[in-house]
C-alpha cells in the first residue's frame, strides 16, 4: 500500500539527498583534490549522457560568422563531436566573440606573454567554475593575420578557431617538434620535420623542426584541461 506518508518520505528523501549532493559538490569545489574529483565525476556524467553534442554562438559581423561556420563545418573536432551553430547565446555550449584589440588588453597583463620583449597578441578562451567557455578572437589578428605564425591569413583563421574551440571542448596545449616522444614518428614528414598539433600555441611561430599547422591532429585529442577552473587559455 502506498500511503501519503510514504510519498512524503520519498519526496523528503529525494530533497535531502539533493541538498547533500549540492553541499558535497560545494565543499569539493573548494579544494584542489576536490576539483579533480569533481572533474572526474563530470567527465563520467558526460560519457554516460553522451554530451559530445556541442553548440556554439558567434558574436560578430556576418562575414566573421560565416567564416567561423565554414571552418567548424570541416573541423577535425567533428571526429568526436557533433558541432552545430545556435542562435541562442544563453543556450550555447561555447560562445565565440570577435573582439577589438583594445578590449583584449585585460588578457595581456603578464610579461611572460611577451617573449624577448616582443608583443605578439593572441586570442584567448576563458574558463571559470560556473561559466561556459568563451572565446575572444583578437580582431587585428583576424583581419590581418600574424606573419610570425608562418601561416597565411586563411590558414591563421582556421588555426585560431580550431585552437580556441579546442580549449572550449576542454583540451589543453600541446608541445611541438623535438618535444615529442618517439611514438609520435607518424607526425614527422620525410624531412624529419613535425607537424605541430593545432593545440600548440602557434601565433608566435613554431620551434625549429616544427611545421605550422592549422588542422586538428589525432594528438590534439590527447591532453585534457586538468581543471575547468583555469582562468585564461
Ligand atoms: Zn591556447
Amino acid at each position: 500500500m502506498i500511503s501519503i506518508a510514504n510519498i512524503t518520505n520519498v519526496v523528503l528523501f529525494i530533497l535531502l539527498t539533493y541538498i547533500l549532493i549540492y553541499v558535497l559538490i560545494y565543499i569539493l569545489d573548494k579544494s584542489r583534490i576536490g576539483r579533480a574529483i569533481n572533474d572526474l565525476i563530470n567527465n563520467i556524467i558526460n560519457l554516460i549522457i553522451g554530451s559530445n553534442e556541442v553548440t556554439y554562438y558567434t558574436h560578430g559581423d556576418i562575414a566573421f560568422k560565416n567564416e567561423v561556420n565554414s571552418i567548424l563545418s570541416k573541423s577535425g573536432w567533428l571526429k568526436k563531436y557533433k558541432i552545430t551553430e545556435t542562435n541562442d547565446p544563453d543556450g550555447a555550449t561555447i560562445v565565440i566573440n570577435l573582439t577589438e584589440r583594445n578590449d583584449m588588453d585585460i588578457f595581456h597583463t603578464k610579461p611572460q606573454y611577451y617573449p624577448n620583449g616582443k608583443q605578439i597578441r593572441f586570442s584567448v578562451t576563458t574558463q571559470s567554475s560556473n561559466e561556459k567557455p568563451e572565446i575572444f578572437i583578437d580582431k587585428d589578428n583576424w583581419m590581418n593575420g600574424v606573419p610570425e605564425s608562418g601561416l597565411t591569413l586563411s590558414q591563421y583563421r582556421e588555426y585560431v578557431i580550431n585552437h580556441e574551440f579546442g580549449h572550449g571542448l576542454g583540451y589543453d596545449h600541446q608541445k611541438c617538434a623535438g618535444m615529442n616522444k618517439p611514438e609520435d614518428d607518424k607526425y614527422y614528414n620525410s624531412n624529419k620535420q613535425v607537424l605541430c598539433p593545432v593545440m600548440y600555441q602557434m601565433t608566435r611561430g613554431v620551434p625549429s623542426g616544427g611545421i605550422p599547422n592549422y588542422k586538428v591532429t589525432d594528438k590534439d585529442f590527447t591532453e585534457r584541461i586538468r581543471s575547468r577552473y583555469l582562468g585564461i587559455l
